[in-house]
């Protein structure tokens, strides 16, 4: 592997599943491949896009794609700030990319609305999109022949949800809802404490065996994180 930034490295989880630790303020950057299909879970600031480009395609993990989703865990800028770059990026290797994330999260996107995106703080304009693909909780999202199920949990921000994924290993994709040995905070606009311990306790219903969060490391021991959680909430 040609090393192309020391601290950046992929994280693989069977099956098809590659977790890239975010660099700088960036948030982690997931992708999960089946087939010719890939989908692409948060994307950071957009500042260093160009670099988990070259090591995706440097390590194979994009070759052959025909269409990518990118879905975000909620709205904040450094989970949405490298979505046109990377979906730019994508197009040029012929692949058709939609945007998704579930419908209060695209609200906020397509109307740019700053004061809950909080671009500002990062000295950024986001400059809103269409976002084609609008999920409820309970809906699918269909990615060649993985279905991933939208969690919405709200409580670190209205549009925050969590996408579940059954397979050889049982994956949670928790944005900044939960972290390992602790959750997101909720006194940005639109969070909630009460929406959160709320969310928290609907996670223990799942049974996961990798905890996959927007940032830091992931989650091994799903319950005893969240027992260890909800005690200091
Ligand atoms: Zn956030």
């Amino acid at each position: 592997m040609e090393v192309i930034y020391p601290d950046l490295y992929p994280i693989e989880i069977p099956p098809n599943t590659v977790m890239l630790r975010g660099l700088g303020l960036d948030s982690n950057v997931y992708l999960v491949r089946s087939g010719k299909e890939a989908v692409v879970i948060d994307t950071g600031t957009g500042g260093n896009i160009e670099r988990y480009f070259s090591l995706w395609l440097s390590e194979g993990y994009i070759n052959g794609l025909k269409r990518v989703v990118i879905f975000n865990t909620h709205e904040h800028f450094d989970h949405i700030g490298g979505n046109l770059r990377i979906k730019g990026l994508f197009e040029k290797m012929g692949v058709d990319v939609l945007f998704a994330a579930h419908r209060t999260t695209a609200e906020v996107i397509e109307k740019a609305k700053g004061r809950i995106i909080l671009d500002y703080a990062y000295g950024r304009k986001f400059p809103g999109h269409e976002v084609e693909i609008q999920l409820e909780d309970g809906d699918y999202l269909k990615i060649g022949r993985k279905k991933l199920l939208v969690v919405h949990t709200p409580g670190h921000t209205a549009g925050s949800s969590c996408l579940y994924l059954e397979g050889e290993n049982r994956l949670m994709f928790t944005g900044d809802t939960l972290f390992n040995g602790t959750f997101g905070r909720t006194d940005l606009p639109s969070g909630s404490p009460e929406e959160l311990r709320e969310s928290l306790k609907r996670l223990e219903e799942f049974e996961v065996d990798f905890g996959l969060p927007g940032h830091g490391r992931y989650i091994e021991d799903w319950r005893e994180n969240l027992r260890r959680v909800g005690g200091l909430l």
